[in-house]
């Protein structure tokens, strides 16, 4: 019997939790869910994570050190940073566009707004505290904080992703710079801990439908109301929208007309990547499954996919851009507060430094977004008015954050000749995913 393909796996644990954690809320089996299944969506959460940090460390040392020369990595770097500053300006100011089209801070009644402040007044408070620290620091502190002092302190924080990509660059690129009869080990020595890693991701993978079961399950019962929903739907619907625009045409457009990859192939070779950042609202977690997706279906030279993804993860996020800029925007109209132009193009400048701040984990965005209200002169614990239905939109968020990676990274790669014909199925050849009998057949 042929095996289900990994996405519709993936999606049919999605359907189950959901269904399970309805069920549940409904016979008041919440207790339950949380006791029994929840736990093994965080263990799955945990190994995506575990296995995040050496990935990024063996593959861009592997990924770099393969370069033959240096000027490949200079234009490999500025094309890919180039990328990620345009598709999260295009992102911000679709963004604000519909914000401003829509205007759903106008919807909001006044009572739903005094209702807000004081339910979620608490937790904003937390959320300005954390983006306190982030604040107040000189205009050159994330580029200090890019260079570990120290790379084991580094390598034991999730959140300092950014400072072992710097490190995995430099290593890599010193191994470049050595002889090869001085490289030649520690190529070979990386090069199998490489491959050791993407067997492990395989290995995981495996549990990804029941992981996702259980992270849904788990979410579903600690699921805003359907009155906040419904309160909150002129905000909470333009910011899909707005995502909706980016995943469905932008980046399949994009990819089209640069690669001529159609737009069955992009999103039958990203999708099963799309669905774990939903379960799980987390670019991070995500990130083996996005660079094992772009390698082995979307065709992207390893060399490139190792070195733009990771950078990516934690750079690149026009998900969250966009819903910070809308996120702004309607809490100024529901505060009855007017922005000046020039106020919403400084909204441009601070989301898109907010979106690179934020670290590719659940709710990073909302914290970063503190900054850019305080940037735009709107009161901070306006932050109370959309904190019910952020969750949702996360996962959505993150969905178009690694979509735009994986973007990125196939337009790289085809300016660089290094993006594989799908026809030859190169990248079937190293490996071939153990999820994928009938897959591309
Ligand atoms: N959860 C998002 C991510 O990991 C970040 C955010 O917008 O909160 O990409």
């Amino acid at each position: 019997m042929k095996k289900l393909p990994l996405h519709w796996q993936i999606l049919l644990g999605m359907v189950l939790g959901i269904a399970v954690g309805l069920i549940a809320s409904n016979i008041g089996g919440e207790k339950a869910v949380r006791d029994w299944i929840s736990p093994f969506g965080a263990i799955f959460i945990n190994l995506l994570k575990l296995i995040a940090l050496p990935l990024i460390l063996a593959s861009l040392i592997k990924g770099v050190s393969d370069l033959r020369d240096m000027s490949t990595l200079s234009q490999m770097g500025g094309r890919t940073i180039l990328l990620y500053l345009f598709t999260t300006v295009v992102a911000i100011t679709l963004g604000l566009l519909l914000v401003n089209i829509v205007d759903p801070g106008h919807l909001l009644s006044p009572e739903t707004r005094e209702s807000l402040m004081t339910t979620y007044g608490v937790d904003a408070e937390k959320s300005i505290q954390a983006a306190a620290e982030q604040q107040g620091k000189g205009p050159l502190q994330p580029l200090v904080d890019l260079v570990p002092d120290n790379i084991f302190a580094a390598a034991t924080n999730n959140r300092n992703m950014l400072q072992v990509i710097f490190f995995a660059i430099l290593f890599g690129i010193g191994i470049v710079l050595i002889p090869d009869e001085k490289s030649r080990t520690i190529k070979a020595f990386f090069d199998g801990f490489n491959e050791v890693i993407l067997k492990i991701i395989d290995l995981i993978m495996l549990a990804a439908p029941y992981g996702v079961f259980a992270l849904l399950a788990g979410l579903i019962v600690d699921f805003p109301s359907i009155d906040m929903l419904y309160a909150l739907l002129g905000y909470g619907l333009t910011v899909v929208v707005g995502l909706g625009i980016l995943l469905l045409l932008f980046y399949p457009t994009l990819v089209r007309v640069i690669t001529g990859r159609s737009f069955s192939f992009f999103f039958k070779g990203i999708s099963p990547a799309q669905l774990l950042a939903f379960s799980t609202s987390s670019s991070a977690a995500t990130l083996p499954v996005t660079m094992e997706r772009v390698e082995e279906h979307l065709g992207v030279d390893e060399e490139v996919a190792s070195f733009v993804l990771p950078i990516g993860a934690t750079i690149n996020m026009d998900g969250t851009s966009l819903y910070q800029a809308v996120a702004a925007v309607f809490i100024a109209q529901a505060l009855n507060i007017d922005l000046t132009i020039g106020q919403q193009l400084g909204i441009v400048l601070t989301a898109l430094l907010a979106s690179i701040g934020a670290a590719a984990v659940p709710g990073a965005g909302m914290v970063m977004l503190v900054i850019v209200l305080a940037q735009a002169g709107i009161p901070e614990a306006g932050l109370a008015l959309i904190f019910a239905i952020d969750r949702p939109l996360d996962m959505l968020r993150t969905v178009t954050n690694i979509t735009s990676d994986a973007s990125v990274s196939m337009i790289v790669a085809k300016s660089l000749g290094k993006l594989n014909d799908p026809k030859e199925k190169k990248w079937d050849d190293n490996y071939p995913p153990i999820d994928d009998t009938n897959e591309d057949a």
